[in-house]
């Protein structure tokens, strides 16, 4: 099978799992998203998730994030792995957009990545999850170990993985291949014990016998 092939062959057997696939963050609004983005390098979503119940409650708007010194926010989230720097990302993103973008997070991908703490894939997961913008393939861990493993790549760089599965993914897809693979690499293809005998990509894996 050819690589482009397979790549739509995954697609349609993950959707079949996953029709509507999304971040499992919860956010009502672009700027809660990009926090709660930010809050889940190295923590898990369900951490975040609940992080940011309490969180979004005393924060409403950008500006209210603004309003609050670095160590008031480090303490609100101080159950968080690397808090410290995730507080002054977190604030000085949010005094950007402020005053650099007029209180709207802004919609390209140079602009977001210029705000502090915010890479390609923050800022592909905003774009799509909350614009419904498809410009590139958020890689975390779990698109990567999968990309690997079903032969889409050779490289280990999170930007040259990215390249690689958007030149042989229908660019429609690009948001959702990567939460497919996020999803199934969590629940099913998972890093020190991949479920091969319960995998629905079994016959068209290069991988299937690690
Ligand atoms: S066959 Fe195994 S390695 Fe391949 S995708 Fe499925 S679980 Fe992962």
């Amino acid at each position: 099978m050819d690589i482009q092939k397979m790549v739509e062959e995954i697609i349609k057997r993950l959707k079949k799992e996953y029709p509507e696939p999304r971040t499992a963050l919860n956010f009502s609004n672009p700027f809660e998203l990009l926090v709660a983005t930010i809050l889940s390098a190295q923590t898990t979503d369900t951490h975040v998730n609940k992080v940011t119940e309490n969180l979004f409650k005393k924060y409403k708007s950008v500006k209210d994030y603004t309003n609050v010194s670095i160590e008031t926010l480090q303490k609100d989230i101080s159950s968080i792995n690397f808090y410290k720097t995730k507080a002054k990302n977190i604030h000085d993103s949010a005094k950007m957009i402020v005053e650099k973008f007029n209180s709207k997070v802004p919609k390209t991908m140079d602009e977001l990545t210029s705000l502090p703490g915010v890479a390609r894939k923050t800022a592909n997961i905003i774009l799509f999850n909350a614009y419904g913008m498809n410009e590139g393939v958020a890689v975390d861990t779990h698109v990567r170990r999968m990309a690997y493993r079903l032969g889409l790549t050779k490289n280990e760089d999170p930007v040259k993985i990215e390249k690689d599965l958007m030149a042989i993914t229908p660019k429609e897809e690009w948001g959702n291949l990567s939460h497919l693979l996020i999803l199934y690499g969590r629940k099913i293809c998972q890093a020190k014990k991949p479920q091969h005998s319960r995998c629905i990509l079994f016959d068209i894996c290069p991988s299937r016998n690690i």
